[in-house]
């Protein structure tokens, strides 16, 4: 094994500084845990590299190392400077976390002390038909955080300062090895911010953001539905290092009516008529989300009969489109007490006239029927 830090990263005695950082960049995403998994081999060359650059990559230290030469000075400086390969590593390849290794693996990639957008919120809202149909204002309470306004977000006691995190050197976040993997984590000292205050604001013990009760007034359009969302940007949970706040998401929940089913924007109901009116048509009244209307119905309207008013349904969420339409489903009723003077009469008329010719569905059963048993 080559016990020379030169020939480790594999460079002359003369490299210059950029050649010695070039050849440490390419052997380390070489030989990196990460990329080698549970080799041991590799974990160990990946030691050895950064052992030697730690020391070949600082102009004072390389100084020493050619006057002592390898055995003394490793002698004298057994133990190092401390820090691990892995943060080396990390400090070479664009410090603050995060960085090469997480994007190449789908770990991320965003720097801990960055600015975040804060999260977004849900928040259900019931409302009456006719309010949906027709669209509404109505004021909404909740509870979301926002930026102290004592400290401005920053979380320290005006006046005092803040401080480099002393566990993560301001990266925000520290390495871990577990085995052969090493993972990286977000500092718990300084919740991945990179920095400690050393007074912390009163009014939100440091935390930057204090919890608000919010009211705001919204204009609900009409044409919601339940299942419906409307996103009031920037009603969210307040963002972190001058992050943006996230969104609320008002989520429609509508009550049900008694008289009309919505499908979409299309509007239906059910109008019971008079066996009579049906026979022998006429105008009934029905109700509309607008109002009472009027509707004609041909002489000779079969039970279930289905009519439709056009423009009486819901107002389209989609710009430009036509307003929906409403369906009446006639139900023809059958009178069920009748006087003794009533029965006479119904019994006249089932009596007179043929009724093969007023009983179509009739008499095509008849026939069928007739077929059947012959
Ligand atoms: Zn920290
Ligand atoms: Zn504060």
């Amino acid at each position: 094994m080559a016990e020379d830090y030169y020939s480790i990263l594999e460079v002359s005695r003369d490299a210059s500084a950029e050649d010695i950082k070039k050849a440490y960049r390419k052997l380390a995403m070489k030989y990196h845990p990460d990329r080698n998994p549970g080799d041991k081999a590799a974990e160990e060359k990946f030691k050895q590299i950064s052992a030697a650059y730690e020391v070949l990559g600082d102009a004072n230290k390389r100084q020493r190392y050619d006057q002592l030469g390898h055995d003394m000075y490793t002698k004298g400086n057994a133990g190092g400077s401390g820090m691990s390969a892995e943060d080396l590593f990390s400090q070479v390849f664009g410090g603050a976390g995060g960085g090469f290794f997480s994007d190449l693996f789908g770990g991320g990639g965003r720097a801990a002390n960055g600015p975040m957008e804060g999260d977004d919120l849900s928040y259900e809202l019931q409302i009456n038909f006719e309010e949906a149909v027709f669209g509404c204002n109505k004021e909404i309470s909740f509870q979301h955080t926002e930026n102290c306004d004592h400290c401005h977000g920053t979380g320290a006691e005006p006046g005092s300062s803040k401080k480099t995190c002393p566990t993560c050197h301001g990266r925000g976040q520290v390495t871990m090895s577990q085995g052969f993997f090493s993972v990286r984590q977000t500092c718990s000292t300084c919740r991945g911010t990179g920095q400690i205050v050393e007074k912390p604001c009163q009014t939100c013990r440091g935390k930057g953001v204090v919890r608000k009760k919010r009211t705001i007034s919204l204009r609900v359009p009409a044409g919601v539905d339940t299942g419906s969302r409307l996103r009031v940007s920037g009603e969210g949970e307040a963002g972190s290092n001058g992050g943006p706040a996230g969104d609320l998401y008002v989520l429609f929940r509508v009550r049900p009516h008694e008289i009309f089913e919505r499908d979409g924007t299309s509007l239906h109901c059910e109008v019971p008529i008079s066996f009579c009116t049906a026979a022998l048509g006429g105008q009934v009244e029905v109700p509309t989300i607008d109002g009472r209307a009027e509707l004609t119905i041909p002489p000779g309207t079969q039970n279930g009969a289905t009519f439709r008013m056009k423009g009486k349904g819901v107002a389209s969420l989609v710009r430009g489109r036509d307003r929906g339409d409403q369906y009446v489903h006639v139900v023809v009723e059958v009178p069920t007490k009748l006087s003794a003077e009533q029965k006479e009469l119904l019994q006249k008329f089932e009596d007179s006239g043929d009724k093969n010719q007023i009983y179509p569905k009739w008499k095509a059963f008849v026939e069928k029927a007739k077929k059947f048993f012959s």
